[in-house]
């Protein structure tokens, strides 16, 4: 079976330790890790990935900008974006769907909402 690729993209190692491990229960993903908005856009320009899970607030490029370019990139038109915001932040999930995230998850992560929301934009099981 055609595993699907997920980019995890957030500067925190404990977080993304986490959504990797809530992803990795489904044993179809395979999964790599950007550490901010810069990683990602190398990461993603350099092979195809089925979908994103982005983070907001990082160094170098945060979640927003990285949405944005994602956005206005030809190549990766059709790549699925799900931000990750603190619970609570509704202003920063509001701008990351208006720059055209499709959905978000919330922090502290739950792997099956992380799986549902996921699977959903996937259109897995
Ligand atoms: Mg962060």
């Amino acid at each position: 079976m055609q595993k699907l690729r997920i980019l995890v993209v957030d500067d925190s190692p404990t977080m993304r330790l986490l959504l990797s491990m809530a992803l990795r229960r489904q044993r179809t993903f395979e999964l790599v890790e950007a550490t901010d908005g810069m990683d990602a856009l190398k990461k993603l320009s350099a092979d195809s990935f089925d979908l994103a899970l982005v983070d907001i607030n990082m160094p170098i490029m945060d979640g927003f900008t990285l949405i944005e370019l994602v956005r206005k990139n030809r190549d990766f038109q059709g790549l699925p974006i799900v931000v990750v915001t603190t619970e609570g932040a509704s202003a920063d999930r509001d701008r990351a769907i208006q720059l055209g995230a499709d959905d978000y998850v919330t922090k502290p992560v739950q792997p099956n909402q992380v799986l549902r929301v996921v699977n959903a934009l996937l259109k897995v099981n």
